[in-house]
């Protein structure tokens, strides 16, 4: 059972605030995914079914700042993510109880630790009773933002496969659902992932388009690879552009050096 309760946050992500979700998977044990804000429903919430255990999909500021309260409150045992316990502790102020690694189940409550890097190094998902809270892989509208120091092309498209194999919703029928940081659910998990990897893919065709036609730098490429307008999200298109050129790097197909992007000499 997911149980949502957005909290209002200062994002740039979609609806202006951040999903704070209890997940339990048919036992008894509670476990709190995504504290970002302390709101009174998520105070009703914690105190009315307890909460066992606390964990974040990522450790942005916009997805763990309750996450010191509630720890206190609800006295959850604080997991974090192996490799990024200093990351976890930095952001959040609460040195860990426990470390999870990929595959890892959260104490006794059935809910299990899916890798997903991309978005950010330390993201993962939680999965439960084939039904999946997913931080800032998925949304249910719009496309989710992989650039800056933390993104990773490479890895969010990796990690969009690795929960499509999972096919939530054939083993699930029914639930097989997905849980976003931000904003409503997706009903239709496949369907959406498959989206996304082909919005992804369709950008990157894009990019490389631009890079073959001379546009050479990030601003270039922006005006060559997107159609919508950008007023307002210019930085983060062009934060998501690197992103691309930094996979294309490393896939072999551009020669970039962080300012200047050239097609590949055969
Ligand atoms: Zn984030």
């Amino acid at each position: 059972m997911f149980e949502r309760r957005p909290a209002p946050v200062d994002t740039r992500a979609p609806h202006g605030s951040t999903n704070a979700y209890l997940l339990s998977d048919g036992g008894s044990e509670r476990v709190l995914v995504d504290p970002a804000a302390r709101t009174d429903a998520l105070d009703e919430a914690t105190e009315s079914g307890g909460v066992d255990h606390l964990a974040v999909t990522h450790a942005h500021p916009d997805h763990v700042g309750a996450a010191a309260h509630y720890a206190g409150s609800t006295g959850a045992t604080v997991w974090a993510h192996a490799g990024f316990a200093d990351r976890f502790e930095r952001e959040t102020g609460v040195v860990p109880d426990r470390l999870f690694r990929p595959g890892d189940e959260l104490g006794a409550s059935g809910v299990v630790v899916l890798d997903t890097p991309g978005h950010a190094p330390d993201h993962v998902a939680f999965l439960a009773d084939g039904e999946a809270a997913t931080g800032d892989l998925v949304f249910a509208d719009g496309s989710v933002f992989v650039g800056a120091v933390d993104g990773d092309m490479r890895a969010y498209l990796s990690s969009l496969r690795r929960l499509a194999t999972r096919d939530l919703d054939r083993l699930h029928p029914g639930h097989g659902r997905l849980h976003p940081g931000h904003g409503p659910p997706v009903e239709n998990p496949r369907e959406r992932l498959h989206a996304l990897y082909a919005h992804r893919r369709d950008r990157e065709r894009r990019v490389l388009a631009a890079v073959a036609d001379g546009c050479s730098t990030v601003d270039a490429i922006l005006d060559h690879a997107y159609d919508k307008d950008l007023s307002g999200v210019r930085d983060l298109a062009g934060q998501t552009v690197r992103a691309h050129l930094d996979k294309l790097l490393v896939d072999g197909r551009v020669d970039w050096d962080g300012a200047h992007a050239y097609p590949v000499e055969d």
